[in-house]
């Protein structure tokens, strides 16, 4: 999905991918200069594949997650942990 729109890591303020329990899968995209959030999921509680957008809000310094996002097939809430990198 994001593949097929020729997009790269230079495109994006940032990208993460990252491995979630129960061989759960997320990726998250943020292009230059957007304010949502491309997420392509596995859901590592219902096992389905999603892709959909949401909001892109700022984090303090201090939070311990860069954000949240729920499945939007079962309601299940993933929260991803900030890297130092990113
Ligand atoms: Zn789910």
């Amino acid at each position: 999905m994001i593949k097929s729109r020729k997009l790269t890591i230079k495109d994006c303020d940032y990208h993460t991918l990252r491995n979630l329990e129960n061989n759960g899968k997320i990726r998250a995209l943020v292009l230059k200069g957007e304010k949502i959030v491309h997420i392509e999921l596995i859901c590592p509680n219902c096992g389905k594949y999603s892709y959909y957008t949401q909001e892109w809000k700022s984090v303090s310094k201090a939070a311990k997650y860069r954000f949240k996002t729920k499945c939007p097939k079962c309601g299940f809430l993933i929260k991803i942990a900030k890297l130092r990198k990113e």
